[in-house]
């Protein structure tokens, strides 16, 4: 099982947000999110911490939302 640190996640969140994530990725994720409370907290306020979780199918996020998250997740993982 490979545990991703908080980067991988971020650099990861991007193809998992776009649909493009396999459901290793997505695993992978979601076991760290649930170990990480900085990362759970991002997932959390994005609202996608449960479809991570439950790793059920890809979902569709429109292009402008990935982006704002994207720059959002970049921000806070910078003052962290
Ligand atoms: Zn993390």
């Amino acid at each position: 099982m490979t545990t991703m640190n908080c980067m991988e996640v971020l650099a990861n969140m991007s193809c998992y947000i776009d649909g493009d994530g396999s459901a290793e990725l997505r695993k992978a994720l979601g076991e760290h999110v649930t170990h990480c409370r900085r990362c759970r907290v991002l997932f959390d306020t994005t609202g996608q911490v449960l479809k991570i979780v439950t790793a059920a199918e890809p979902f569709e996020v429109p292009l402008a939302v990935s982006a704002r998250l994207y720059n959002r997740l970049e921000k806070i993982l910078s003052e962290a």
